[in-house]
């Protein structure tokens, strides 16, 4: 007998993935330049060079290091190295004991979940949310919960997470530059959701930990500035990737930070481990970790993230859809203009606009639109979807 639970993950694909196999499919056929392919988040920008630099000077250095095991928690000179450098950019505190290297931030946060969960206990996310995170708490025995946001803009509805907060919550996550809206979470933000945070803490006799996920902590258009967590909570725990900021996200490479001072700190870390271990995430890829090592505060050129942005958000409004304007990651959040984000999808196929309904993102009735694109993609789908618009316009649907 299989594992039902992992059957059923296994054999339905993830629908961002269902969808770029099928763009795939569709640019044998038609040839790549005719799809508008927006579904997946992989980085269009090139790594930095320093990152070419670091991969060939390390090829010359005796291959029994740099392709050997490190420590199960990674190099201790790359975690001297990151801490160091949190620390020099956000007035932090943390120590190479406190860093555990990973495999991006998906290792990142299912160790953390599991570091933390005991069958039955609740992790609260706020829609619309990364859809990994129900497999990852799941997974973990752990229930999610769903924060709905508020009205307009997709920022936290205090409301309604002090509804869902409870003895049974062990943790909350946020994830700031968001995926799939693009929102940043204000300082304001930050602060009302540490002060909650600490009340029901001290109300339960029993810490709930905040978990950042932030792969697009560096990706921010207008100078927009985002919040170090750590610094406004306690029990907070970081899980950073480079996937994105880096552009490395087949490398499988980042890390959790958790300052010295959290609750019952050295017992977290030992968890941790424990977690990192029983999923098999012991020892990041070793070469990469040295890589990083090397360009820890090096980050892509995001001007053609910002261009892309701003070509689609004016093209889209001037064409009457409806988004909030992103202030980071690379994605446009963008009403559908039926309330099936799923059918208005289908449609958009068939001007091979390749877009993802947002039911996954725990928010029904928008199109998830991964902008980390080739320009001339952006340029060449807007006719496509002016005619989509238009479809809806003179109501021509059949
Ligand atoms: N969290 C969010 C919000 C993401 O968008 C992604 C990837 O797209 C991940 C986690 C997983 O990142 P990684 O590829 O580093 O595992």
């Amino acid at each position: 007998m299989l594992s039902e639970k992992c059957y059923e993950l296994g054999s339905k694909s993830s629908i961002i993935r269902e969808i770029f196999a099928f763009g795939q499919m569709r640019k044998a056929q038609v040839g790549p330049d005719q799809v508008y392919d927006f579904s997946l988040g992989n980085p269009s920008i090139p790594a930095p060079p320093s990152v070419k630099q670091a991969v060939m000077e390390l090829m010359d250095t005796p291959a029994e290091e740099v392709h050997a095991y490190t420590a199960a928690s990674g190099d201790l000179q790359v975690r001297r190295t990151v801490a160091e450098s949190l620390n020099r950019r956000f007035s932090e505190e943390f120590t190479e004991e406190g860093i555990f290297m990973t495999c991006g931030a998906a290792a990142s946060l299912n160790i953390s979940i599991r570091a933390l969960a005991n069958e039955g206990d609740e992790f609260i996310v706020f829609a619309p949310f990364f859809p990994e995170y129900r497999c990852w708490v799941e997974g973990a025995g752990a229930i999610l919960k769903v924060s709905r946001p508020e009205a307009c803009g997709f920022q936290i509805d205090f409301q309604n997470l002090e509804q869902l907060l409870s003895p049974k919550t062990k943790a909350v996550i946020v994830n700031s530059p968001n995926n799939p809206s693009g929102v940043v979470y204000s300082e304001e933000t930050i602060r009302r959701l540490a002060g909650m945070l600490e009340k029901k803490s001290k109300e339960y006799g029993s810490p709930i930990y905040l978990i950042t996920d932030e792969p697009y902590r560096e990706i921010v258009y207008d100078g927009i500035q985002v919040p170090f967590v750590t610094r406004y909570y306690r029990n907070t725990m970081v899980c950073y990737s480079y996937s994105k900021s880096l552009s490395l996200p087949g490398e499988r490479i980042g890390y959790i930070a958790v300052p010295g001072r959290v609750q019952d700190y050295k017992r977290l870390m030992a968890a941790i481990g424990g977690a990192a271990r029983m999923l098999g995430f012991v020892c990041a890829p070793s070469l990469f970790q040295q890589v990083v090592g090397r360009c820890v505060e090096e980050t892509g050129d995001i001007n053609a993230y910002k261009r892309n942005r701003d070509l689609l958000y004016e093209g889209l409004t001037r064409l009457g859809y409806t988004c909030v304007k992103p202030q980071g990651a690379f994605y446009l959040f963008v009403q559908s203009l039926e309330e099936d984000a799923y059918a208005f999808c289908q449609r958009a196929k068939n001007y091979d606009l390749l877009l993802v309904p947002s039911d996954d993102f725990g928010c029904p009735g928008y199109v998830r639109i991964a902008y980390c694109v080739a320009e001339k993609t952006i340029v060449g789908a807007m006719p496509a979807f002016e005619k989509l618009a238009k479809e809806y316009k003179q109501g021509q649907l059949c």
